[in-house]
């Protein structure tokens, strides 16, 4: 080091404080004279201190496999947390298999946004549903569900969670309070005959690609009504409108579940997940993932908190690009109709989209006039759009989910849900809104 001569240590190396991670940060200021700090001034620097790296600003990637520890008697302290010998659990780090600085930075900062006492980051969203899944059922029990859901999370449920002999009901998302009774009513005596019981009630909302809102408030009085709250939570996966847009515990979600690889990550370079709730929920789902290993590798976690700095930033210009992309198309001669969270027809969906929702996300489905056919003249004359699956990223992209995501639903299903061979997905990015209305209303007129 150059000039060293402003350090008060006497270390011949200048080494100031050697960083060791289990170190707890310094106090965290969440309020000022009283006034909450929102997540947005948050994920600059919440739980993480500079003075315990180097004074670096922003933490660094901590590439390690394992933690030392200070002294024979810390290790043993430590696993005696971990067993349960000592009261109070254990503190600090040990292994990466369990976790990480990185990885614990991103859950305090994730936790922020759903207003959440704990969360756990995972390698990818269906890492993360397979091992709440997994976490809360045993054999015999029964998992109630929302539909459809992403379709890995469908088959999850329906092949991977059978071979363990766990069963499902599932109800369409916009069930009224009535039909969700009898849902629940159906469940418990399909748990009983089984003996087993009903473990979780997991929803997808708005579903992909109907964008059907569940009514979560509802589903929590059903559930209430029907199961004992502290043995049956509710878990939701917010990927298509979280964290800004909806809030689902302050409806009665008890668990969040995300694909980050989404709009969280939102730059389409890396695939990760998360779950966040109460943190008696989490142990458990904490437990399972440290023994499988599902957690998130460093450097996807230190890319996760760099996201999270603009989330709020992307996802608020994606809304607005997508409204005024919305608003060009549904007047369109070439466009039949818009599945846009912005323009609800129905009454009763409009009415969970004022509970729950504050703004219509970016992603939506557009139906062609025509068929496959014409679907695939408007994509392929697409110039800024991409033709990829998946969404939230900053770019806009493009899909045909009847010969591509959706290929393998037999017709029959594909019909019930809506699934038509005009229907167009497109995940809006944060391009400038009227080259994206330029390049649409190019590519439509090529149809
Ligand atoms: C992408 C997605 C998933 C799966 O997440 P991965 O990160 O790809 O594992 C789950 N649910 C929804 C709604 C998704 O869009």
């Amino acid at each position: 080091m150059a000039d060293n001569s402003s350090n008060p240590t006497d270390d011949p190396l200048g080494a100031v404080d050697t960083p060791t991670p289990r170190r707890k940060p310094k106090p965290e200021v969440t309020t000022i004279g009283g006034r909450e700090l929102k997540p947005s001034t948050l994920m600059m620097g919440h739980g993480f201190d500079p003075a315990l790296s180097e004074g670096s600003l922003k933490a660094p990637i901590f590439l390690t496999s394992t933690f030392a520890f200070e002294n024979a008697a810390a290790g043993k302290r430590h696993f005696e947390g971990i067993t349960g010998k000592r009261p109070g659990g254990a503190e600090g780090l040990v292994y990466s298999r369990f976790n990480g600085p990185n990885q614990e930075i991103l859950e305090d900062r994730l936790a922020i946004w759903d207003g959440a006492e704990d969360a756990l980051c995972f390698s990818s969203g269906m890492s993360a549903i397979a091992t709440l899944m997994l976490a809360a059922c045993n054999t015999g029990d029964v998992i109630v569900h929302s539909g459809p859901l992403y379709a890995a999370s469908e088959g999850f449920v329906s092949k991977v969670m059978a071979k363990f002999g766990v069963s499902y009901v599932d109800f369409p998302a916009g069930a009224t309070r009535e039909e969700l009774d009898e849902v629940m009513a159906k469940a418990k005596a399909l748990a009983e005959k089984q003996g087993g019981q009903v473990q979780l009630i997991y929803l997808e909302s708005p579903a992909n690609p109907t964008n059907a809102l569940v009514d979560i408030e509802a589903v929590r009085d059903a559930r209430d009504a029907a199961f004992d709250p502290d043995l049956t939570p509710i878990a939701i996966d917010n990927t298509f409108l979280g964290p800004l847009w909806q809030r689902p515990l302050d409806h009665g979600a008890d668990l969040v579940v995300y694909s980050l690889t989404k709009y969280v990550g939102g730059h389409s370079d890396l695939v990760a997940g998360s779950v966040c709730g109460a943190k008696r929920w989490i142990d458990a789902i904490r437990a399972l993932r440290n023994t499988m290993g599902g957690i998130a590798d460093p450097n996807t976690a230190w890319m996760l908190l760099r996201s999270l700095e603009t989330v709020e930033l992307r996802m608020e210009r994606a809304g607005k690009n997508a409204e005024k992309v919305c608003e060009f198309l549904r007047g369109h001669p070439k466009v039949e109709g818009l599945g846009y969270l912005g323009f609800i027809e129905d009454e009763r969906q409009q009415d969970i989209y004022n509970r729950h929702c504050t703004g219509a996300g970016s992603t939506f489905s557009v139906f062609i006039k025509g068929g496959e056919a014409e679907c695939f003249k408007f994509l392929d004359a697409l110039t800024i759009a991409k033709l990829a699956v998946s969404l939230g990223g900053t770019e806009t992209l493009a899909s045909h989910p009847a010969s591509m995501t959706h290929l393998s639903v037999p017709d029959e299903r594909k019909a019930a849900l809506g699934i038509t061979d005009n229907l167009v997905r497109i995940s809006i990015g944060i391009e400038d809104p009227d080259d994206l209305i330029a390049d649409f209303e190019q590519a439509l007129a090529k149809v």
